[in-house]
């Protein structure tokens, strides 16, 4: 377990595998493709069995081995290991036999799946020399990085677009995290991060440390098979903003199969978006292996991203599992919000909404058979986008402190039930 690089290889360029030393990059220097940690899975399968993972402690963590830190994490102990819950409400409503919801709407400690990423990034930053942390981010990193930073004392500066919602502005400020609101959408918040991140030595989490950061989300499918009892789920719906959580969580079904902690079986992974900000299930559907960029336009801000990072290789995930995609208007993500809260008691912001609004056109239109059983990833907390619902969930009745008012009320219902 003490090698210098804990079991970390080196950085691989996913285009023409050249390798890179471990270091704070994330593009090849030769075709500038995407960088992505390699490991030695030999010595991984010698440390890492199922009993070994079940007697540890239950966090993200037990699958330390597979989670691009050299020495202990530093950062984020806590995180993960969400609850699995068996929707069978949920999958009543929706017409199919069997579905779990993976609730990262109340992972450790902000409330989103992106504790998951920063805890890596942040844990390999400070192994890397960095005391400044910083990211690009649609609300929920930012978040992250604001509670993770001041948490480990490191210094952070958080990019958002200044029109997010109030939640995710006042989840920032409220850790004394530079908070900076960039007059312009997400995509031109990451541009301008990328020039920053070229000039100032800061550890930018989805920038320069991106590969690691991104290994974070892996933890999420290594729970789902584990909470399972040790499976591959046969569909996955995931939400996609840049499409590296999708990604990752087909390279963590697929690391466990290789190193034998489940049997290799057929399953699909799903993309969900939001019909307002669609690039990669536009070209899913048009069958294209290439995104058209957008100007996004939704209430799923968390998800408005309109030229994805990953999008590329979202799209060809989706074809090797023979996964489908689809989206959802904003309507159809309210809808997905209430489906879900009304049937599971469980909030999540407008991501989940789309993920569950996504899953419904799925299964009816049989892309996910009835007879099957699906994962759906929801992963955000619903306090933090109060403002897409506000108006649109009902409103309280409200009568004097008066038992004879509120048996008024009471018998008026009775009534209306008795009629349906
Ligand atoms: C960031 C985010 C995602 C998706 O992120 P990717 O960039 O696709 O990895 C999904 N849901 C929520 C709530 C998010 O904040
Ligand atoms: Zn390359």
């Amino acid at each position: 377990m003490q090698q210098t690089n804990g079991f970390m290889k080196a950085l691989k360029c996913r285009e023409c595998a050249r390798e890179y030393p471990l270091g704070a990059t994330h593009v090849c220097e030769y075709d500038f493709g995407p960088l992505e940690v390699v490991y030695d899975y030999a010595s991984i399968s010698q440390s890492l069995t199922r009993s070994a993972i079940e007697s540890r402690p239950k966090t993200m963590w037990r699958y330390r081995e597979l989670l691009p830190v050299a020495k202990e994490p530093t950062v984020g102990f806590q995180v993960g290991y969400t609850p699995l819950v068996k929707a069978d409400r949920l999958a009543k409503r929706l017409g199919i036999r069997e579905l779990w919801i993976k609730n990262d709407t109340v992972n450790y400690p902000t409330l989103s799946f992106k504790d998951r990423v920063v805890s890596v990034a942040l844990s390999r930053a400070r192994e890397l020399g960095f005391t400044t942390v910083a990211c690009a981010s649609t609300g929920n990193l930012a978040n992250s990085v604001a509670a993770n930073a001041a948490a480990a004392g490191l210094r952070a500066y958080v990019f958002i677009p200044a029109d997010l919602e109030q939640g995710k502005i006042v989840n920032s400020l409220v850790y004394g995290a530079e908070v900076i609101g960039i007059k312009g959408h997400y995509d031109e918040v990451n541009r301008l991060c990328a020039e920053i991140a070229g000039k100032y030595g800061w550890a930018f989490v989805n920038v320069n440390m991106r590969p690691y950061y991104a290994e974070g989300s892996k933890s999420m499918g290594f729970e789902i098979m584990e909470q399972l009892g040790w499976k591959i789920p046969r569909h996955t719906v995931v939400c996609m903003a840049s499409g590296s959580l999708l990604t990752k969580i087909h390279k963590s079904y697929q690391e466990f199969t290789k190193l034998g902690l489940v049997d290799s079986t057929d399953y699909k992974i799903h993309g969900a978006q939001a019909t307002g900000c669609n690039p990669i299930t536009a070209a899913q559907k048009a069958g294209l292996d290439f995104f058209k960029p957008v100007k996004p336009n939704t209430i799923a801000k968390s998800l408005a991203i309109g030229t994805p990072a990953d999008g590329f290789y979202a799209l060809k995930v989706m074809k090797e599992t023979g996964g489908a995609s689809e989206d959802v208007t904003d309507d159809e993500i309210r809808e997905g919000i209430r489906l879900l809260a009304e049937c599971e008691g469980i909030f999540a912001e407008t991501a989940g909404g789309v993920t569950v609004g996504v899953a419904k056109k799925l299964i009816a239109s049989g892309k996910i058979p009835a007879k099957d059983s699906a994962v759906l990833c929801v992963t955000g907390n619903g306090l933090k986008t109060l403002d897409a619902v506000v108006g649109h969930v009902g409103a309280t009745r409200e009568i004097r402190p008066s038992l004879r008012e509120f048996e008024t009320l009471l018998s008026a219902d009775q009534a209306t039930a008795a009629k349906a």
